[in-house]
C-alpha cells in the first residue's frame, strides 16, 4: 500500500502535483487556506511552459480554451518603447477560472482536499510537501490585480514600467482584462483598496494608462493586494521541501512564475511517487528533489535577479528598448 502524501497550499503548485500524484496511484490530502474560485494577484500570462510538462501532469486540458498570446507592447511612463512578437505564445486564463478547474479535478481523482484548512509548518514531518506560496517577509513591493473590461489594448500583453515598477495587462476569458502590476511600497500613498492600482500608476508616470483603468468596468471582487514577501529564493526551513514559490520567487515581468510552480511539481513528481511506493526514503527523496530545482532553477532565478533591476533605472532605458528578444527570454527560462 502507497503512503500519503500531505500537500499544504492549493495553488497551482500543490493542485498539479496532487493531480499528477493521484494519476499515478498515491494517496494524496490537500489542505488550503482559502477557498475556491477566488481572485489572486498574478499576470495570469504563462509562459515558457511546456505541453510535455502539462501531460506529465496530468492538467493539459484545464488550459486547452486558454489564449495563446504573441504580441507584446512595452511603454514606459506614457511612451511606447517597443514592439514584440514572442517565439512561443503564451497562455492566459484567470486564475480565477484555473485554480477552480484544477481542484475539481483533483476531487473527480480522489485527491482529499480541506478548504479553509490552514496548517503550520511540520518541518521533518515524512510524506509532507509544502506548497503554500511565498514565505511572510519584510518586502519592499506591492502586488496588486483587478479584472477590467470595455478597455482597447495594443497588443496581446501591453507592458507598462517607470521608476516605481511596473503592470501589464492582458486579455483573459469572457472578454476580461488582467491588470496586474508589482510596486515598490510608498508609504506617501494615502489611497485605499482599488483606488492604489491608479494611484501607483499615476506615481509611476503611467497617466494615460491610470486614466483608461479608471474609466473601465472593474470585475465585482476581482481586486486583489500582496504585500510583504521578497523575490527570489525564499527562506530555507530546513526539514521541509517547498516547492513553488514557497521555494523560490521569480520576478514577474518574466512570466515564468505559474510555469516554476508547474515545473517544481514535476520536478519533484518521481521522487514522491519513488517515496510513496517504498523504494526512496523520505530524507533521499527531499535531497534529490532540492538538487534538481537548484539545476533547474538557478540560471533563471539569477538573470531575473539581476535584469529586475534595469527595468526602473532611467539609465537603462535604451537597453530595456533595444536589447534582443529571444537572448533575454532564454536567459530567464
Ligand atoms: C504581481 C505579480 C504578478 C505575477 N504575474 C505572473 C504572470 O503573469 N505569470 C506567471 O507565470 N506568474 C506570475 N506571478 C507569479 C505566480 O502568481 C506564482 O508564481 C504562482 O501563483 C505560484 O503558485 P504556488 O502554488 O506556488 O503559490 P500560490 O499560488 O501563492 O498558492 C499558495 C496557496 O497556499 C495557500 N496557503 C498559504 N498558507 C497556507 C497554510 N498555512 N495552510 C494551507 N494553505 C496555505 C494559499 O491560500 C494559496 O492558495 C505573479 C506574481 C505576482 C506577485
Amino acid at each position: 500500500m502507497s503512503k500519503t502524501i500531505t500537500i499544504t497550499g492549493g495553488g497551482l503548485t500543490g493542485l498539479s502535483l496532487a493531480i499528477a500524484l493521484r494519476k499515478n496511484g498515491v494517496t494524496v490530502a490537500l489542505h488550503e487556506a482559502g477557498s475556491y474560485p477566488r481572485h489572486r494577484v498574478c499576470g495570469e500570462f504563462i509562459s515558457g511552459v511546456s505541453r510535455e510538462t502539462l501531460e506529465t501532469l496530468g492538467i493539459a486540458e484545464t488550459l486547452a480554451d486558454a489564449h495563446l498570446h504573441r504580441s507584446v507592447t512595452w511603454f514606459s511612463g506614457d511612451k511606447l518603447l517597443r514592439e514584440n512578437i514572442l517565439p512561443k505564445p503564451a497562455l492566459a486564463l484567470s486564475r480565477h477560472l484555473l485554480d477552480d478547474r484544477l481542484q475539481k479535478l483533483a476531487i473527480d481523482l480522489g485527491v482529499e482536499i480541506h478548504t479553509g484548512s490552514r496548517l503550520k509548518m511540520n518541518p521533518g514531518q515524512a510524506g509532507e510537501v509544502w506548497t503554500a506560496g511565498r514565505k511572510p517577509a519584510k518586502g519592499e513591493w506591492i502586488g496588486l490585480k483587478a479584472h477590467i473590461r470595455g478597455i482597447s489594448t495594443t497588443a496581446h500583453l501591453e507592458m507598462h514600467s517607470g521608476p516605481r515598477g511596473y503592470l501589464g495587462i492582458t486579455p483573459v476569458e469572457d472578454g476580461w482584462h488582467n491588470a496586474c502590476g508589482l510596486f515598490r511600497i510608498d508609504k506617501t500613498i494615502t489611497a485605499r483598496h482599488a483606488d492604489l492600482l491608479t494611484a501607483y500608476l499615476l506615481k509611476n508616470g503611467n497617466a494615460a494608462l491610470a486614466r483608461r483603468i479608471a474609466a473601465a468596468e472593474w470585475r465585482e471582487g476581482s481586486f486583489t493586494a500582496v504585500a510583504g514577501f521578497s523575490l527570489g529564493l525564499q527562506a530555507h526551513t530546513p526539514g521541509l521541501l517547498s516547492l513553488g514559490d514557497s521555494h523560490a520567487i521569480i520576478p514577474p515581468f518574466t512570466g515564468n512564475g505559474m510555469t516554476m510552480a508547474f515545473q517544481s511539481a514535476e520536478t519533484a513528481l518521481p521522487h514522491l511517487i519513488a517515496y510513496a511506493n517504498g523504494s526512496r526514503s523520505w530524507p533521499e527523496a527531499c535531497e534529490a528533489i532540492q538538487r534538481q530545482l537548484a539545476k533547474r532553477f538557478s540560471k533563471r532565478l539569477t538573470s531575473a535577479k539581476l535584469l529586475h533591476p534595469l527595468l526602473f533605472h532611467p539609465a537603462a532605458k535604451p537597453l530595456l528598448k533595444h536589447a534582443p528578444l529571444r537572448p533575454l527570454l532564454n536567459l530567464i527560462r
